[in-house]
């Protein structure tokens, strides 16, 4: 897969929206390759297109008569879609000059600069490694579908690039400037409702949709058409969210799932094959241990369990059979940092992804794609979400991964059986992978996200920044607080400028340092018991990043299941107290910390 060329919005939506006859060299017949899905969704769309292939000269093709070359077609074309290898770019743009075309497109995964150059030196425009379905989709906002993010803001209702039925409005904002995260926590992904204008998103407590027509049905089947089939694997609520968190991600495209662990089981059930492996960090929250560790280990695949503290464990940890490497930006409950840099130079050398479940830190403290990782999961549960109120998960993905290169992902680049032998890779390009979690994982193991869920996720994603600022100044007071108290052995938040993390801090979590640490009661086992059951504002439960703070002993509950050298090992130990900072006044979270440790 080639790099992005980034063309901008208005360029796209001008061409999308002036051509109406396209001819589309390196046509199929072929019902499941890329050339036949976008030439039966531009007809939808209204274009006429005319397909080229010499091999199928003189037939018919979706109604349309099928041409040896460009220079056959007997009437004027405005535009050359070119489905052919790269190579084969050159005598196809010299026959669109020759036609008198006026756009040379060239689809996701086709480049020729040279090619490119003489076609606009002749006066032509030039798209090159884009797919003009899934640009119509996105700049139209139908690709909200998929969650896709679509770098566009809305204040009105969507409007298809080329519904010139209506009355022309103002394109839709494009971030192509950059808006700002606050901007985005507020906006992406959401516009008003199509059909009521209503401005806050609705909850579409629907189970399913009405198909316009029986083709309209088999389109959207066979993902020909992006749409709306049954809520186990789109909903338009939920579809907000997934573009929301794509966004606050910089990333290309999300899917939402029931929970945290939902989301990292989508992900492993669209990278993994039986007997494969991978790498994970050993400083995980608990469940993820016992979910990779014993739970993946019945489906075939194997965790290897790794000392993140030197990337270098991780390459020397690498099997042949690996397939991805899985951190948390900031683990639960140590409050460790990794180097994420570093551990993605490790990955990309081996052709692995690296995978961040970035749950503690929320994209408004770090942003795991811009140090290369690959794929981001999440707990919406926690900060995002953030009012202990909606269980959640979400997949994103960067875009930029290779899933070609050394032939180690057949899931992602070979025919896929549950899927009429669809080859993802090859038919959503950078969205490709969040595209199968969707389509192959979601639909058949249907861990999906409820839309009640959906809205009070992105209603709470609409407040992130102001929560994450004051989550962070609240946490750093307390942590400030126990490191001088007389009955606390030590505390282990990167914020304090003591701790072994605080460099890699500065550099990953610029923001603060989160809201999540731990703390060593002076007396063990007993006293952590005492403590958690003397505290009168703090809750003891098990959960983080709630408007409330949260205390937890996690070797008597979360981490009981693991043996003492894996408590050891992920930070939970039997002295070890976990915080979750709310969003109380400061001095009241001292004042009950202070009376109870008193009484440990
Ligand atoms: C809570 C949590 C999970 C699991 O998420 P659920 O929504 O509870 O399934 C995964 N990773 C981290 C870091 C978490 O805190």
């Amino acid at each position: 897969m080639l790099e992005p060329i980034p063309y901008t919005d208005a360029k796209l939506r001008h061409i999308l929206s002036t051509v109406r006859t396209i001819a589309l060299v390196g046509a199929s017949a072929n019902w499941n390759r890329p050339s036949y899905f976008v030439m039966k969704y531009l007809q939808g769309k209204g274009y006429r297109v005319i397909p080229v292939n010499p091999g199928l000269a003189g037939k018919d093709l979706l109604g349309e008569r099928v041409y040896a070359s460009l220079r056959d077609i007997p009437e004027p074309i405005d535009m050359v879609e070119v489905f052919r290898a790269s190579d084969a770019v050159p005598p196809v743009v010299d026959d669109a000059i020759a036609i008198g075309a006026k756009v040379v497109w060239m689809q996701l995964g086709v480049r020729h600069d040279d090619a490119a150059a003489r076609a606009e030196a002749a006066g032509l425009d030039v798209v090159m490694n884009r797919c003009p379905k899934i640009e119509f989709g996105r700049l139209g906002g139908e690709l909200s579908w998929s969650g896709v993010n679509s770098g566009i803001i809305r204040n009105r209702p969507p409007q298809p690039p080329t519904d010139r039925a209506r009355k022309p409005r103002p394109l839709p904002a494009a971030v192509d400037g950059g808006y700002g995260f606050e901007t985005r926590a507020v906006h992406a992904g959401a516009a008003p409702d199509a059909a009521t204008g209503a401005r806050s998103t609705p909850i579409y407590q629907t189970t399913a949709y009405v198909f316009d027509d029986v083709d309209h049905a088999a389109s959207l089947f066979n993902l020909h058409n992006f749409g709306y089939i049954y809520s186990r694997l789109t909903n338009p609520t939920v579809a907000v969210l997934e573009e929301r968190v794509a966004s606050l991600e910089s990333g290309r495209a999300a899917v939402a799932s029931a929970s945290g662990h939902a989301a990292q089981f989508l992900t492993f059930a669209t990278l993994l094959e039986p007997g494969d492996e991978f790498l994970a960090s050993r400083n995980l929250y608990g469940g993820s241990l016992t979910q990779f560790g014993l739970s993946f280990k019945k489906l075939g695949w194997t965790c290897h369990f790794v000392d993140p503290l030197d990337p270098e464990n991780f390459r020397r940890a690498l099997t042949p059979k690996c397939k991805a490497i899985f951190v948390e930006s900031l683990a639960n409950p140590g409050g460790i940092i990794v180097d994420l840099a570093a551990i993605a130079e490790v990955a990309h050398a081996a052709g692995l992804p690296l995978i961040v479940d970035n749950t503690l830190a929320t994209p408004y403290l770090c942003r795991p794609f811009e140090w290369g990782a690959d794929i981001v999961t999440h707990s919406t549960t926690k900060f995002l979400g953030g009012h202990g109120n909606a269980m959640g998960g979400i997949v994103v993905e960067s875009g930029k991964f290779d899933w070609a290169q050394g032939g180690k992902f057949p899931s992602m680049t070979e025919p896929e059986p549950a899927y009429h032998g669809l080859r993802f890779y090859e038919n959503f390009g950078d969205f490709a992978f969040t595209t199968k979690a969707r389509a192959v994982a979601l639909r058949d193991y249907g861990p999906s996200m409820a839309p009640m869920n959906a809205f009070l996720t992105i209603t709470g994603i609409e407040t992130l920044p102001l929560r994450m600022e004051r989550h962070c100044a609240n946490a750093q007071a307390v942590a400030e607080f126990l490191a001088a108290h007389p009955r606390v052995a030590w505390v282990s938040y990167a914020g304090l400028e003591n701790n072994p993390y605080h460099a890699l801090a500065r550099k990953y979590l610029p923001n603060g340092a989160g809201a999540v640490f731990t703390f060593g009661v002076k007396g063990g086992y007993e006293a952590g018991i005492r403590l958690v059951e003397s505290v009168g504002l703090f809750s003891h439960l098990a959960n983080i990043g709630d408007t409330r703070s949260l205390i937890l002993h996690p070797a008597s509950t979360t981490h009981r299941q693991l043996t003492d050298e894996q408590r050891l090992a992920a930070g939970a130990g039997p002295d070890v107290i976990r915080l979750s900072i709310g969003l109380e006044t400061a001095a009241d979270l001292i004042a009950d910390l202070d009376q109870a440790l008193v009484r440990a």
